[in-house]
């Protein structure tokens, strides 16, 4: 990745203006900028990726009521949508046909492809901009935006809570904030490793106890316990063996991506009426309504800030999974390019 100049439009008069201080580094932008989705979503070069974004208010247009200059705000993976389909009707602006994403999606504004976080300042309706609590720090908020919106999306949809156990497949940037928000709603949280040196940290996010995937006999005592088990793996995995862990009417929601598909074994469905599914991030109140859960149980995601000039090599890492747990691009050192 190398610097350029991008274009943002003018604010219209229901548009905010935002500083960019912080962008979380989602595993989406490293797909897109690899075009690794070219199938459904081929990349448009050059490509600004980002859509875990913090900033200030620095402009609003005229009829813009939401927002002031000064105020922090946050822009998610989506900058617009129709707003008249049954699915922006509902609240559900992420499932809209019209959506446009923060990055490499068609700009209705300026024409050729929107342009994400990586970069000065983003210019987007009142509509998809969001609050930030005022007790939460910012580099840790940003990821809130993706990570955070896509792990309590369906933990709200499937009633995690008190009374509820809990299960979070995988301990990366997704399941760590998996973990922070099924403790803070009150479910009693299980987290699977490959790894048992994973066991302190999972303990520190709010993790009750935590299974080491591998051993069989950990497994069995487990069979038949959870109502919910967020899986948040990307790679090729068994996925029967965490179904058979489901009680009566449990599911478990995917919201990694493995890219080959997962073999389902019927009869570790049919039993217990159990259930998979999948998910994505909310629409823009659910994601308000994350934001202020967030405010309101002091949770961030756990960064490490790094300079925009070290984007190319937090790549790297991230890859490796050498990263706890996400990175947040200060864009302070995007002056100095
Ligand atoms: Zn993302
Ligand atoms: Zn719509």
């Amino acid at each position: 990745m190398a610097a350029t100049k991008i274009a943002r439009r003018d604010p219209t008069e229901h548009d905010v203006q935002i500083e960019i201080l912080f962008c979380g580094i989602c595993h989406s932008d490293v797909h897109s900028v690899r075009n690794e989705w070219s199938e459904f979503m081929p990349t448009v070069y050059p490509i600004v990726p980002g859509h875990e974004i913090v900033g200030r208010v620095i402009q609003v247009g005229s009829a813009v009521t939401k927002f002031k200059p000064g105020d922090f705000a946050a822009v998610g993976c989506m900058v617009d949508s129709d707003g008249t389909c049954p699915e922006c009707q509902a609240g559900f602006e992420q499932f809209c046909p019209n959506m446009t994403l923060t990055f490499n999606s068609p700009d209705k504004h300026l024409g050729g492809v929107t342009y994400g976080g990586y970069s000065e300042s983003i210019v987007v309706d009142q509509r998809f901009v969001l609050r930030v609590p005022s007790n939460l720090d910012l580099a840790g908020t940003a990821p809130l935006l993706c990570a955070g919106i896509t792990t309590y999306s369906p933990m709200h949809h499937w009633k995690v809570g008190k009374g509820k156990k809990v299960g979070v497949v995988g301990l990366g940037g997704l399941g760590h904030m998996g973990v922070k928000i099924a403790h803070a709603l009150g479910a009693h949280v299980v987290v699977f490793t490959t790894s048992p040196k994973k066991k302190e940290d999972a303990l520190r996010l709010g993790a009750d106890e935590i299974i080491v995937s591998r051993n069989v006999d950990e497994m069995q005592k487990h069979v038949e316990s959870f109502d919910f088990i967020l899986d948040t793996v990307s790679a090729d995995h068994d996925i029967n063996a965490y179904l058979n862990l489901l009680r009566r009417d449990g599911n478990i929601t995917l919201v990694g991506a493995p890219p080959k598909p997962l073999s389902v074994a019927a009869f570790a469905l049919i039993p217990r009426r159990r259930s998979l599914s999948g998910s994505n991030i909310g629409g823009v109140a659910e994601t308000q309504e994350m934001l202020d859960f967030c405010g309101k149980h002091s949770i961030t995601a756990d960064v490490e800030v790094i300079p925009i000039q070290k984007v190319n090599e937090a790549y790297e890492r991230l890859l490796q999974s050498d990263v706890k747990y996400r990175f947040s691009i200060d864009m302070a050192s995007l002056k100095s390019e």
